[in-house]
């Protein structure tokens, strides 16, 4: 007897980042088989920590990661953004359990490298090809042909290009451009709170200067690791890179003005990052057939929201239930669906971080933390 059952979907995915690995972990819980394709030779942990929204956290917790995430991450009480100088509380942003009760999903404080080994955790090792850049793609009347740099094809029903902010897939999609340069840098670190000769950083604060600012927050639930990220006026020197040095001694000049508080957490940092911060407007067209992009390779931000990766993660569920219930023939639908379901948040929170004035007063945070994208309605 021949067995008549369709075999699932089979969705390939570019891009082992926080959004690939969301999605490929969505996907499969929707019973679709992935694949996902990274150009990178092996997982490295970077040195940066990364807030988990209480939005992300709701999808993160429909794969599994909550318990895990709790034991490995920081629990602020707040996001206190204070004056540059003064120290004068400008608006404390209040999370702790009071957040947990309003959004019904903690927010976290993580190490990246926790967070991406947690995602990582959630997707079969045998779903995942390292050290396979995807250098061409064509749609064929069944799916999607792929090739890659180490010389190997794939075919695939649909493909998902979560291949971040310098994105191959968009490129193949739209003829955009490059990201736009904000003009400014990121410098950034962790380092053991040791370092720190007991002097407590407090939960989360953003020091907010005129031209300037800096964050820093632990990123382990014992505070035993601390984490700061700057954006400062800078010429351009290089990609997007996280693995670029800065140096130190330029980071500490910098914000040589600051608070006493801020000059202690500079002093005690052995070394640092750069990165240069990046953006896009807002894109009109995310999917085209069978191709649809995913997190920064669509809608990449500047961090001053926190919220690009959550975006990404976000994307994932949609995507997911988009694509649960469709067959072959309606792939392009449920991708269509997708894009209408994401376009108006993605870009609405694009141009809120833009701006860079979330926390610096009293901000309404309900529409960004009280999102649930699993429960959240799709578009016809
Ligand atoms: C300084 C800074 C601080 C931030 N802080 C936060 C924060 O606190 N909270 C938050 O939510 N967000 C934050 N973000 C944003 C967040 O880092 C990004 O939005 C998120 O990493 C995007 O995930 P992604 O999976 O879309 O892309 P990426 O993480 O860039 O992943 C893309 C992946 O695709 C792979 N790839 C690229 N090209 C190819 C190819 N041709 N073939 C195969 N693989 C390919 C790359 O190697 C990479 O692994 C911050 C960003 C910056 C710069």
């Amino acid at each position: 007897m021949t067995d008549k059952r369709v075999p699932p979907l089979n969705i390939a995915i570019i891009g082992a980042g926080m959004g690939g690995l969301a999605a490929a972990a969505a996907l499969r819980k929707q019973g679709i088989a992935v694949t996902v394709y990274e150009q990178a030779k092996q997982f490295t942990r970077l040195g940066a920590g990364i807030q988990i929204g209480c939005n992300a956290m709701h999808v993160l917790r429909g794969l599994g990661l909550e318990r895990g995430l709790r034991a490995e991450t920081f629990y602020p009480r707040s996001w206190n953004n204070r004056h540059w100088q003064t120290g004068e509380v400008l608006f404390d942003m209040l999370f702790g359990p009071s957040a947990e009760q309003k959004y019904a999903a903690p927010y976290l404080l993580a190490h990246r490298g926790d967070l991406h080994a947690a995602l990582a955790g959630a997707v079969p090792a045998d779903c995942i090809r390292l050290n396979h850049r995807l250098v061409g793609l064509e749609q064929t009347p069944s799916g999607v042909r792929l090739s890659f740099a180490n010389g190997e094809t794939a075919e695939a029903d649909a493909l998902i290009g979560a291949d971040g902010v310098n994105s191959i897939v968009r490129k193949s999609l739209s003829n955009d451009g490059e990201p736009r340069f904000t003009g400014r840098i990121a410098y950034r670190t962790t380092y053991p709170a040791r370092r720190l000769g007991g002097f407590d950083i407090g939960d989360c604060t953003k020091w907010w200067g005129e031209d300037r600012h800096i964050v820093m927050y632990p990123v382990k639930a014992d505070r035993s690791e601390v984490y700061f990220v700057t954006s400062q006026p800078e010429p351009e020197s290089g990609r997007e890179s996280w693995s670029e040095m800065g140096d130190v001694k330029v980071l500490r000049a910098a914000f040589e003005s600051f608070h006493p508080d801020v000059q202690r957490v500079l002093a005690a940092c052995p070394e640092v990052h750069k990165r240069v911060l990046v953006d896009r407007e807002p894109l009109e067209r995310w999917v085209e057939g069978k191709v649809a992009l995913l997190g920064d390779a669509c809608h990449p931000m500047t961090p001053y929201m926190a919220q690009g990766a959550a975006m990404a993660i976000e994307d994932a569920a949609i995507l997911s239930r988009c694509l649960a219930d469709a067959g072959r023939a309606d792939i392009a639908e449920a991708l269509e669906r997708y894009e209408a379901t994401r376009q108006e948040r993605t870009a609405r929170v694009q141009l809120t971080s833009r701006q860079n004035s979330w926390g610096k007063g009293v901000t309404d945070t309900d529409w960004v933390y009280g999102y649930n994208a699993w429960t959240a309605p799709l578009a016809n």
